[in-house]
């Protein structure tokens, strides 16, 4: 049985989902009581569990503070839920996850120590609950109140795998972000010039970041696009495309070779070129919201503006399954430079009505996705696009 599948039938009922039968609430407060449990660990273990660049940095009382009220929710939405559901599986557990929370040490933990612990390694559980929180609080309401497909659930078919690799890939920070950087500090570091990036860093720095942004796209276009037509490479990358319901944390589903080497490659002209780093960071902030948006359930019309700077729709129909919208669409910020390559598919008002990959059915879980490319189910098959012959 998958994590999936244990999941839904563990929390499954024949009571309705919407407001007022306790499943909002219930379903809160086991959010808020698992992230409250990792919160606890952060402040327990910072050395082995916080990002390195944000220890020290948090405002501790606040952060406690927070807890505390998290904790508190999770209690209460779960007597919330016992009240008004018959099924009692999700207050029970929302009161459990509070408890266990409580029992390492609540809002009263004791910092733990951080001070010369540099140089080890270290997973970014402080970062995925930071993100998750913020995506979460942006993203689902969104969704709620601007579909595209109204009546998507949360908890769509294959939730729990793109839960997972969105866990995994916050987690493993550290070691993404060095081997992000690895191309351009040590491979190639010699191509650059000091001349050349003086230049670049003399330009206003809106300017330099609406540069950032061209350049980034034109790298991801390549090196995207070499993802789809190269078959070994391929298999990596339909990891990505197995999602068959889009919404914003399923663009989360990417296999690590996939993350590392997209990342390594667009960080490169960056470094290369020498833009100034609040350029390169607002790029980094503003990628980050656009790629989870790109892939979210948002609907709603935009006119000219969704041909200058992509919006949902274009990024759906690169994920679609249909004939008409394999290998097309492969910039993640401006669909005109796929028309500038002639890969531009966004017809009039249209919206995919199918995504996936053709030919096989990947494994759910983040295990298997990240075995299946190496394994010969995997390597069997040509790419979905391969030209019917
Ligand atoms: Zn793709």
């Amino acid at each position: 049985m998958s994590m999936e599948q244990w999941v839904t039938k563990t929390f499954a009922s024949d009571e309705p989902a919407g407001f007022g039968y306790g499943w909002i609430s219930g379903t809160l407060s086991v959010f808020l009581g698992a992230l409250s449990i990792f919160a606890v660990l952060c402040f327990r273990y910072p050395e082995y569990l916080v990002f390195e660049e944000l220890r020290g940095k948090y405002p501790i009382p606040l952060m406690r503070a927070i807890l505390e009220l998290s904790i508190g929710l999770s209690f209460f939405l779960a007597f919330l839920s016992a009240m008004l559901r018959r099924k009692k599986v999700l207050a029970v557990t929302g009161i459990l996850l509070a408890l266990i929370a409580v029992a390492l040490g609540g809002s009263d933990v004791p910092l733990g120590r951080y001070q010369g612990s540099e140089r080890h390694f270290y997973l970014g559980l402080d970062w995925f609950i930071l993100t998750l929180l913020v995506l979460t609080l942006v993203f689902v309401p969104m969704e709620r109140l601007f579909p595209y497909r109204r009546g998507q659930s949360v908890f769509r078919r294959g939730w729990v795998t793109d839960l997972q690799h969105f866990f995994v890939s916050h987690l493993l920070v550290q070691l993404i972000t060095y081997l992000t950087l690895l191309p351009a500090t040590v491979i190639f570091a010699w191509l650059t010039g000091p001349q050349l990036q003086a230049a670049v860093q003399s330009q206003p720095l809106w300017l330099q970041f609406i540069e950032v942004m061209i350049v980034a796209d034109l790298a991801e276009y390549a090196i995207h696009r070499t993802f789809h037509t190269t078959p070994w490479l391929w298999r990596f990358h339909a990891v990505h495309h197995s999602v068959e319901h889009m919404d914003w944390i399923a663009g989360s589903r990417l296999h690590l070779l996939d993350i590392v080497i997209v990342r390594g490659t667009t960080f490169l002209p960056l470094y290369l070129l020498g833009f100034a780093q609040p350029a390169v960071y607002a790029y980094l902030a503003f990628v980050s919201f656009h790629a989870v948006f790109l892939h979210s359930n948002v609907g709603g019309r935009f006119g000219w503006l969704e041909h200058v700077i992509a919006l949902p729709r274009f990024h759906h129909w690169h994920h679609s399954s249909e004939q008409e919208a394999l290998d097309k669409n492969f910039a993640l910020h401006f669909p005109w430079i796929d028309a500038l390559f002639g890969t531009k598919h966004l017809p009039r008002d249209r919206w995919p009505s199918t995504y996936g990959v053709l030919g096989y059915t990947l494994p759910e879980g983040w295990w298997a996705q990240l075995l299946w490319p190496f394994k010969r189910a995997g390597q069997s098959k040509p790419p979905h696009h391969a030209p019917e012959t």
